[in-house]
């Protein structure tokens, strides 16, 4: 299967992305979790990502778009994938669009975790992220068995630069204005499914099991 999640920051993309890509064995390809391992890494990818990422702003489209391009390259790609991040812009779908079709293939769903405003500050302040798996943690809803330290693999929890209250909010902005069209186009596509992101983690993944196993029934 091919899936894209929409949704705002915050909205339980990421942690619902891992659970998913285990569930149906196709890899998860985040775009924030690649740009981050290439700012750890210091490379020049990493150092022009961390100049717009640290303002709440997009990274430029053409770089972007070059990254996943390179991505869906890889082998690991062949029987499916989950963007969680990607695409973010009307261009980085139309793009990734066009893509998939000299392939002769397209997504098969677009799922979108909604959650309204309220519920994003808090969860993005209470966020710690691993910076070695990018496993995603909650102080509150779903804190790690250890404190500070990652189920998956051990490593210290840090909290994101971009994840304080004014780049939060900042980040809003930007989603409203250059993500939030994508819901349209998506829907337009006949590919859009929502599911309700405040429920409790483990009541989202069921819902979005029941959704991806309807779709997939479709072929
Ligand atoms: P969140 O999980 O909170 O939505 P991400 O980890 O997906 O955040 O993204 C973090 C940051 O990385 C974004 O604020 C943006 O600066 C950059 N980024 C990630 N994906 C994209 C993309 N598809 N296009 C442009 N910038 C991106
Ligand atoms: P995104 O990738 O969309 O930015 P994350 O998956 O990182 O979002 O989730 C944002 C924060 O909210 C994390 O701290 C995560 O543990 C927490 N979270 C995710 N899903 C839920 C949920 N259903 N209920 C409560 N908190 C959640
Ligand atoms: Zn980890």
């Amino acid at each position: 299967m091919r899936i894209i999640l929409l949704g705002p920051p915050g909205a339980g993309k990421g942690t619902q992305a891992q659970s998913i890509s285990n569930k149906y064995n196709i890899p998860q390809i985040s775009t924030g979790d690649i740009f981050r391992k290439n700012i750890a890494g210091g490379t020049e990818l990493g150092i022009l990502a961390k100049s717009y990422m640290d303002k709440g702003l997009l990274v430029p489209d053409n770089v972007t778009i070059d990254l996943v391009k390179n991505r869906l390259k890889e082998d690991d790609t062949h029987n499916g994938f989950l963007l969680d991040g990607f695409p973010r812009t009307i261009h980085q779908a139309e793009v990734l669009e066009a893509l998939l079709k000299e392939q002769s293939v397209a997504i098969d769903v677009a799922l979108q975790i909604e959650v309204p405003r309220e519920f994003i500050i808090q969860r993005m302040t209470g966020r710690r992220v691993c910076p070695n798996c990018g496993a995603s943690y909650h102080l509150e809803f779903n804190p790690p068995m250890l404190r500070g330290i990652c189920d998956d693999c051990g490593s210290h929890l840090i909290q994101r630069e971009d994840d304080k209250r004014e780049t939060v909010v900042e980040r809003l902005e930007i989603y409203d204005f250059q993500t939030a069209p994508l819901i349209a186009y998506y829907t337009e596509k006949g590919k859009l499914k929502t599911v309700d992101g405040t429920k409790a983690i483990n009541e989202v993944f069921e819902d979005i099991i029941r959704i991806l196993g309807e779709a997939n029934d479709h072929h």
